[in-house]
């Protein structure tokens, strides 16, 4: 095994341009907004299931303490 120089910063994923440092690691500012906006997208497209049931009243009946 030989150490590799890791200093290859990853490509845009946005559009494959090589990163800056600026907007890592993204090329551009712009592209990094692309990348935001896909992210509240999706999370707007993803049916999240219906998870509004309250949780079910405790069995303990403890009434008679307060008296
Ligand atoms: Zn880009």
């Amino acid at each position: 095994m030989s150490a590799a120089p890791a200093k290859k910063a990853p490509p845009c994923p946005i559009c494959g341009r090589p990163a800056t440092p600026e907007a890592k690691p993204f090329c551009s500012p712009r592209c990094a907004d692309i990348d935001l906006g896909r992210w509240l997208g999706e999370r707007y497209v993803i049916p999240g299931p219906p998870d509004e049931n309250t949780p079910p009243p405790r069995p303990e009946s403890d009434d008679d303490r307060s008296r």
